[in-house]
């Protein structure tokens, strides 16, 4: 699927990065990313969430708030394709978690409105 830039921004926005030319090219490699499902969720350390992402090497990414990346284009940017991809999942999963949520909540007030449990 092709990404447009107005759709990259669109996701920028969403995740509260800088909407930058740079960052717009990152979205649609992130995108692709995600979709080859090259991100490796590892665990904890701290509060910070920690990845191994496949790319042309297994990069280190950790999160928490912002990534931090151990690939060459993190160490002068703030953003790379790696770390906008974690960001993607983890607001993917957000979703996914509030949306199941919602379904139990109205199940339980499926039966005439009253609750069941
Ligand atoms: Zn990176």
């Amino acid at each position: 699927m092709i990404i447009t830039q107005k759709q990259a921004a669109l996701a920028l926005r969403l995740l509260e990065i800088p909407v930058s030319a740079d960052n717009v090219r990152r979205v649609p490699r992130a995108k692709t990313i995600l979709d080859e499902r090259r991100i490796l969720s590892v665990g904890m350390d701290g509060a910070d969430r920690l990845y191994k992402v496949v790319g042309t090497e297994v990069y280190d990414v950790s999160m928490n708030h912002r990534p931090r990346c151990s690939c060459p284009d993190a160490q002068s940017h703030d953003y790379c394709k790696h770390g906008i991809a974690c960001m993607m999942l983890e607001f993917k999963l957000e979703r996914a978690a509030i949306e199941k949520q919602e379904a139990l909540e109205a199940d339980r007030f499926a039966c005439d409105g009253e609750e069941v449990y």
